[in-house]
């Protein structure tokens, strides 16, 4: 691993012969857990990545107590995400309907409607202060999810992709350009 990378290192792996180094990818501690990734199937070629499949298949990844996150727990801080911005949008929706039926009539905006826009500042304050998904995920990025059970990640530590690739010496370090990178939040 003599070449570092800011954003971190593809490496693209069959997810059906492989074998998870025995320390957390977040924290590098010992592994005493296991972890969860799904594996989504993304339309590459839609112009807005869609899911193809709604049972996605799972990596069971060795990982430390800490950052063993459960399947709920992922679920969970995605959907607190999802309603967090998904609010915003609608009480900004409501204000640009607003304003410009006032607008339409001749009216002034009136200062009242301008106050709907403080919890739309909130709310994506909240939802930008919430930790990613789940560290797991951040550190662990999966990039490109392929047929037959090829996985392409990026992986954020050194020490940790040095190993993996050690363990998995059929596992290929790929660059940036050739996963085309995708980043699905
Ligand atoms: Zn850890």
């Amino acid at each position: 691993m003599s070449e570092s990378s800011r954003d971190g290192y593809f490496i693209r792996f069959d997810s059906k012969q492989v074998t998870y180094p025995d320390i957390c990818p977040v924290c590098s501690a010992p592994a005493d857990a296991t972890g969860w990734i799904y594996l989504y199937e993304y339309d590459a070629d839609a112009l807005i990545p869609t899911i193809r499949s709604l049972n996605p298949d799972k990596l069971r990844i060795p990982t430390c107590e800490d950052h063993a996150y459960t399947e709920n727990e992922i679920a969970n801080s995605k959907s607190l995400r999802a309603a967090l911005l998904g609010m915003a949008i609608v009480i900004f929706l409501y204000f640009t309907i607003q304003s410009v039926l006032f607008l339409v009539q001749q009216i002034a905006i009136p200062l009242w409607l301008y106050f709907a826009l403080v919890p739309v500042v909130v709310l994506l304050v909240a939802y930008h202060q919430l930790p990613p998904a789940n560290e797991l995920e951040e550190m662990m990025l999966i990039v490109d999810s392929g047929k037959g059970g090829t996985v392409t990640v990026r992986l954020k530590s050194e020490n940790y992709a040095g190993e993996f690739l050690r363990l998995n010496p059929r596992a290929q370090r790929v660059s940036e350009e050739m996963v085309g990178a995708q980043h699905f939040g």
